[in-house]
């Protein structure tokens, strides 16, 4: 029998930091009443699960433990969706290696 010596993704994010710069989110959503199939997408897609739907049927993003992945800037280029820009300097994902 096999050992199993896997190491769940979870447990390997948790091991990153995350610095918020308060008030400076460096990815929002464009203001919307129906989100778009890409939005909807993302709440799934998003590896740090940042996307969530709201009570009002809308999506919003919480960008606080982003990876910054891009993987909705790059979805969202043609939509105009998000407004999405790197953190500043010392702030977002700091991850450790190894
Ligand atoms: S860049 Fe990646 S981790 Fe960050 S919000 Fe977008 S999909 Fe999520």
């Amino acid at each position: 029998m096999l050992e199993s010596n896997s190491v769940k993704v979870e447990d390997k994010l948790y091991q990153n930091r995350y610095r918020v710069d308060e008030g400076k989110p460096h990815v929002c959503i464009q203001p919307h009443t129906v989100p778009s199939e890409v939005l909807q997408k993302l709440v799934k897609l998003c590896p740090a699960g940042c996307y969530a739907k709201a009570d009002d049927g809308t999506v919003e993003v919480t960008p606080d433990g982003c990876l910054e992945c891009g993987t909705c800037r790059v979805l969202t280029a043609e939509t105009g969706d998000l407004d999405w820009n790197y953190p500043r300097g010392g702030y977002g994902i700091q991850f450790k290696f190894g």
